[in-house]
């Protein structure tokens, strides 16, 4: 049966700075009859990313901007409960922009139906989804790591930069991982492998890239932007690559902070290259046939960070700004399917 109401997040205002609760407006409404090719999507689990922050800006991204007062653009994992799409049944579990709401009408574009893999849900949305083909890709085609080299990556124990990290130990790479707190070190250094860390917070950034990278910077694979890209480039290799995969620490900036020494890039021989994981949509199965491998030989490691309600979907998006997300943040909104069917289709195995 339908069900009648919906619970959703509407975008009210624009942000200045960091993201406030205020910024949204709780909203419950009647959830209409399907029409013809329409679908209703249960969602269950909100993949919660930085990317977040940019749509909700008055200037388009690589999005349209959202108009003030729509539901908050969000992707998503669900169950399909009621479909007049030839498409989709009920019971089908699908991802697309579900939205920061309860329940999704959709005409079905946008929306695919998840491979069957031997994995946890939340996976779909790390390991097994945009994370992982964003980490793929950007190391292997942009940064082009080879062995022997150093890698560098910021932002090195969440969802992105732990998966680059592990990547570039596959290949070969020496790892130096910077992250904001000491549990975060420990995590890169005794469970993923990395050769050496960083805490940005407490030590002297660039002392402590001379120290692990005698020889310079041959790969640094950017998550966060401003001051740490602006001092990783002072210390680049001859013939370095920066992938350019995101800017975090400018994404509230009200005083945004640009790098004063591109003639590094000259001097160093050196380039940037930023990327989106959408460009290599249509390769994902590469990425994701190497990650499951990965994963089930245990090379590969990772850890969800899972907050229950959709009510705490503001709460959740902060911790990306303040660091508190110990590795991808998802909100979870409803149940999983039934653990008996679902079981069959997705049996378990550890993957952290
Ligand atoms: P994470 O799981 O890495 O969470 C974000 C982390 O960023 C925080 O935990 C925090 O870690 C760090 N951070 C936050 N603010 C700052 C700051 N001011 N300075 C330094 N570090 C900061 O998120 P994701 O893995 O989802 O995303 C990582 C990056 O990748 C983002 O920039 C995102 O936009 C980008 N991205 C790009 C994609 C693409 O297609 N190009 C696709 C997906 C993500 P800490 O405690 O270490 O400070």
């Amino acid at each position: 049966m339908i069900p009648r109401f919906n619970q959703r997040w509407l975008l009210t205002a624009r942000p200045q700075g960091h993201v406030r609760e205020s910024d949204f407006t709780w909203n419950e409404s009647a959830l209409e009859a399907l029409e013809d090719g329409q679908i209703l999507v249960r969602t269950v689990h909100l993949s919660i990313d930085p990317t977040n922050r940019l749509w909700m800006n008055e200037a388009d991204s690589y999005l349209p901007a959202m108009p003030l007062g729509s539901v908050m653009r969000g992707s998503g994992i669900g169950v399909v409960e009621g479909s007049r799409n030839s498409r989709f049944v009920p019971g089908d579990v699908v991802q697309g922009l579900t939205g920061w709401q309860r329940y999704a009408v959709s005409d079905g574009r946008g929306f695919a139906k998840l491979p069957p893999l031997p994995v946890p849900f939340t996976a779909y949305l790390g390991a097994l989804g945009h994370i992982g083909i964003t980490a793929f890709f950007g190391l292997l085609d942009i940064g082009k790591p080879k062995a022997g080299e150093t890698l560098v990556v910021s932002a090195g124990a969440g969802a992105v930069g732990s998966l680059v990290g592990q990547i570039g130990k596959i290949k070969g790479c020496r790892v130096v991982g910077i992250a904001g707190s000491e549990d975060k070190c420990r995590w890169m250094r005794d469970k993923l492998g990395f050769d050496a860390v960083i805490n940005y917070r407490i030590e002297n950034l660039p002392e402590a890239i001379r120290r692990h990278c005698p020889e310079g910077i041959d790969i640094y694979f950017d998550n966060v932007g401003g001051k740490i890209l602006e001092v990783a480039m002072d210390h680049l290799a001859m013939r370095a690559r920066i992938v350019a995969c995101g800017m975090i620490s400018q994404y509230n900036a009200t005083d945004m902070h640009s790098p004063v020494n591109l003639a590094t890039l000259i001097v160093k021989r050196a380039r940037i290259e930023g990327f989106l994981c959408l460009d290599y949509y249509d390769r994902s199965m590469e990425a994701i046939g190497e990650i499951v491998e990965w994963l089930s030989a245990g090379k590969l490691h990772y850890r969800v960070d899972l907050m229950d309600g959709l009510e705490n979907a503001p709460k959740a998006l902060n911790r990306l700004f303040d660091g508190s997300n110990l590795g991808k943040m998802v909100v979870r909104v409803s149940e999983e399917p039934a653990a008996a069917s679902q079981a069959q289709t997705y049996p378990q195995y550890p993957l952290n």
